[in-house]
């Protein structure tokens, strides 16, 4: 099973895969996720990608495909993968697809998470994660047990430096502008299926696994 899922910045596109991800024994590719990590381990390219993130831009494409073609070269995403939250950019679609294409195969599916900007915002002002594993939490729909402590590791839970209003409105302006056009690549390939991502968290998760186990 090879999928991609996409969606604005807030959608849920973190935490919905990675319950894909406990469920069907699958590894998520995160871009984000690797992007935070290199940075907190003080690594070059995680310092050169938080200069854009922190002013609410997307990574360059080079930067990006080529963290991504490192991570695909890993053995275990041979059969299976979950692409959270990349590609971003046409340019990295068609990347995405010739690195595919090397290795003899193509995405199964590509799932949208369709929301309001409204509800973003309100998601990603109340949106915390774990510095340790990456864990996503929300105050108010998906709180921890224990205020400010991750429920899967006990890290320390911190509000993201690209969560702040100017940045989510910046995001979501070049997820308009950038992303937004591979709904329609995806469509013209047959690949895309669209999820309602204006209810709760394990409706939205129901909604998903429809989609998935039609795959089968
Ligand atoms: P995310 O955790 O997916 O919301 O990503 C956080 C930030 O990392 C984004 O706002 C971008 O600045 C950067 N980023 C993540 N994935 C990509 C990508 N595919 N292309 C460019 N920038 C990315």
């Amino acid at each position: 099973m090879k999928i991609l899922v996409m969606g604005p910045p807030g959608a849920g596109k973190g935490s919905q895969s990675a319950k894909i991800m406990e469920h069907y024994d699958i590894p998520s590719i995160s871009t984000g996720q690797m992007f935070r990590d290199a940075y907190n381990n003080n690594e070059k390219i995680g310092i050169e990608a938080m200069k854009y993130i922190e002013n609410g831009n997307l990574v360059s494409d080079e930067i990006t495909n080529e963290i991504v073609r490192l991570r695909l070269n890993k053995e275990d995403t041979l059969d299976s993968f979950i692409l959270d939250g990349y590609p971003r950019t046409v340019a990295q679609a068609e990347a995405l697809d010739d690195m595919l294409e090397e290795r003899g195969t193509k995405l199964d599916a590509v799932i949208n998470i369709l929301s309001s900007h409204d509800v973003l915002f309100e998601r990603m002002e109340k949106r915390r994660v774990c510095k340790d594993c990456g864990a996503t939490y929300h105050l108010k729909f998906k709180p921890p047990v224990k205020e400010g402590v991750c429920d899967v590791c006990g890290g320390e839970l911190y509000q993201r430096q690209d969560d702040t209003f100017e940045s989510v409105k910046r995001r979501l302006e070049i997820y308009e502008d950038k992303t937004k056009p591979l709904l329609d690549y995806y469509e013209k390939k047959g690949t895309l299926y669209q999820v309602n991502g204006m209810q709760s968290f394990d409706n939205v998760y129901k909604d998903i696994v429809l989609v998935l186990e039609d795959l089968s």
